[in-house]
């Protein structure tokens, strides 16, 4: 691969990984509770204000509303960055490792990285594994021998 579609291949995922681990937040903070994931806006867990585009954008606004919640000034978990910065160093190191055969190796192995940060932040914060997080592990595996498996010899 040409090193400049490397990296270009890198910083993509890289900044996929954030939206994904924003995703993971939202996954790390409502699984637990059986909230729904999908059909509910994102609330200061504080004042319950209605969080608009400016707050959800990932690593930004984190850094540009200083850890602190717009409208009421609560303090912002340091979590949220965390898991947003560590998936998108993880989708990134996926991208070099895997850079000449990304798919379907490296999405499989992408699905994994936002699966076992879920497990590991839920676990850490809430002590429990999920069973609606656990049982689909198995998919991205079996789907990727599905596709071939691994590269045959050149
Ligand atoms: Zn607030």
């Amino acid at each position: 691969m040409e090193p400049l579609s490397l990296w270009l291949q890198v910083a993509f995922l890289a900044a996929v990984g954030t939206a994904v681990g924003s995703f993971l937040n939202v996954c790390i903070d409502r699984l637990p509770a059986g909230r729904p994931i999908l059909m509910s806006r994102s609330i200061c867990d504080t004042c319950h204000r209605l969080l608009g585009p400016r707050d959800l954008v990932p690593l930004l606004s984190y850094l540009w509303l200083r850890e602190r919640c717009r409208s009421c000034h609560a303090s912002i978990p340091p979590r949220l960055f965390l898991v947003e910065l560590l998936t998108g160093a993880l989708f990134a190191v996926v991208a070099l490792a895997f850079a000449d055969s990304l798919f379907p190796q490296g999405i499989v192995l992408l699905l994994y990285v936002g699966l076992l940060i879920a497990i590991f932040f839920i676990d850490l914060e809430h002590q429990l594994v999920l069973d609606k997080v656990v049982y689909p592990a198995p998919f991205p595996s079996s789907s990727y021998w599905r596709l071939g498996g691994p590269p045959g010899p050149a």
